[in-house]
């Protein structure tokens, strides 16, 4: 058949440029530990900005009181509220809420938002039933997980650098996001006030280490990524007089960022051209939920124009942007059919194909392809970040148990990404090491562990 003439050599090429043999993963975690050390060493000093997140004290898990989280990142804020109940009877009950945030509200004022905000709280915590109890003089601490760019100046501060993700609240930039909160909960007369304000991954490590000591490192592959991770203040030379009691502190090391060597093929060179943010985020780019589907995408109208996957003439409908979508991909992964019914499927759900058995060959190709090397530089990703950390205290990672907190919608539902993930880990360490290494979904996510964080750093301790 004529396809498989000009396809062939497509995808072979495609292929060849997406390896990721062990000296290339070996690059690219010693490139990581390299680039953490130099954004440690000064801000603006690599590609990683190594954010001090000013949580010096981690959940021990001996946490008692109510406490409140909130977590604001999209088009949805999330209250809950945790009844801890110390060493023994830990998590005593939770509750928790969910509240849309209006459009207009999402271009409207700054004090709009926060207000609509401290509304939300209010009424969630007049919910607040017989479980949960608050000592006497005490006003409700939350945890406030903010996931967009801040420049924190303590734990309970930070100033908004600018919204992202589709808001475009005007009177916020510039200004501490934990004042703004505060004095609308003052507004309204609300006993509440934010002690803890955090990033979406430094909760995740939170909420995992309260079940478990030995978690050391969150990572989220999601829409995005990033990861944080638990460093020795003597090993930040930018630090710059932040004392720490515990002499750790979180860093939030915003990885996504990184770039230095890795494969890349003309389908992520066009896709980040065609970017809002260009030449940026390229590891995130290459390994997280929002762009495998557009890179597995662009690879098939390639194949389409130049080869005739689809037949003679190309389907219109592929040549959208964003079409496929990393579910599809996930989906079409899952078919064990013989005749990839499931692929078929997807691909005329979504795209208008009609393909027959070699096409979908092909296109379960492509998906692995891209998959397998976004899940093994994933890997080498958290290797990097291991040999850092063992680079300067010998014995802390290897050599003991070691736990790395996932979560994110990609890690927790592409099972194939997953397994490739933990491939590289295992290549890269070798078996010995990898005994010791315990990588796993943590199950209470951050909403737990922004209201620990609010417990860890209380002001009535
Ligand atoms: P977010 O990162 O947007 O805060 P999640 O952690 O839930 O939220 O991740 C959502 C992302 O996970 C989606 O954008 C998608 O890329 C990925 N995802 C969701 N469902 C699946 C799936 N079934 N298979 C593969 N990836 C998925």
């Amino acid at each position: 058949r004529s396809l498989s003439v000009s396809v062939v050599p497509i995808l072979k090429k495609l292929q060849r440029e997406c390896a990721t043999p062990l000296p290339v993963l070996r690059h690219v975690a010693d490139a990581m530990a390299a680039d953490m050390r130099a954004g440690l060493a000064a801000d603006g000093g690599s590609d990683l900005k190594m954010i001090l997140s000013y949580v010096d004290s981690l959940p021990r898990g001996n946490e008692k009181g109510l406490f409140y989280a909130l977590d604001l990142g999209g088009t949805n804020f999330r209250v809950l509220r945790v009844q801890l109940g110390g060493e023994e009877d830990r998590v005593v009950a939770t509750e928790f809420d969910q509240v849309t945030i209006p459009q207009e509200l999402m271009f409207g004022t700054s004090e709009k938002l926060f207000d609509f905000i401290a509304s939300g709280l209010g009424k969630f915590s007049n919910k607040e039933g017989g479980k949960f109890h608050l000592p006497p003089g005490r006003k409700r601490e939350i945890g406030f997980t903010f996931s967009f760019p801040v420049k924190q100046i303590s734990i309970d501060s930070g100033i908004l650098i600018k919204w992202t993700k589709g808001f475009a609240v005007s009177g916020t930039a510039g200004k501490d996001v934990v004042a703004c909160l505060n004095e609308a909960m003052e507004r309204r007369g609300l006993d509440m006030r934010v002690s803890a304000l955090v990033n979406d991954t430094v909760a995740t490590l939170a909420g995992a280490r309260y079940w478990d000591n030995d978690v050391m490192v969150a990572v989220i592959l999601g829409t995005g990524t990033n990861a944080c991770y638990v460093e020795r203040t003597d090993a930040i030379p930018k630090l710059d007089g932040h004392v720490s009691t515990s002499g750790r502190t979180i860093i939030n090391t915003e990885w996504g960022a990184f770039s230095n060597g890795l494969p890349l093929t003309e389908f992520d060179r066009e896709m980040d051209a065609a970017s809002i943010n260009p030449g940026e985020q390229i590891y995130e780019k290459t390994i997280s939920g929002m762009y495998l589907g557009e890179i597995v995408r662009r690879a098939l109208v390639k194949m389409a124009v130049e080869g005739a996957l689809f037949g003679k003439s190309i389907p219109h409908k592929l040549l959208t942007p964003f079409l496929l979508r990393t579910p599809d991909l996930c989906a079409m992964q899952k078919d064990e059919s013989d005749d990839l019914q499931k692929v078929g499927s997807v691909l005329y759900d979504v795209a208008g194909v009609e393909s027959n058995l070699g096409a979908r060959k092909v296109v379960v190709e492509v998906c692995d392809t891209i998959t397998k090397r976004g899940g093994r530089l994933a890997g080498a990703g958290i290797v990097g970040i291991l040999q850092k950390m063992e680079e300067d205290s010998k014995g802390l990672i290897f050599g003991k148990r070691t736990v790395v907190a996932m979560d994110g919608g990609l890690y927790e539902k592409y099972s194939q990404y997953r397994g490739y993930m933990h491939g590289a880990v295992t290549e890269l360490l070798g078996t010995e090491l990898s005994r010791n290494l315990v990588i796993e979904h943590s199950k209470d996510g951050s909403g737990i562990g922004a209201a620990l964080l609010a417990a860890a750093n209380s002001n009535y301790e």
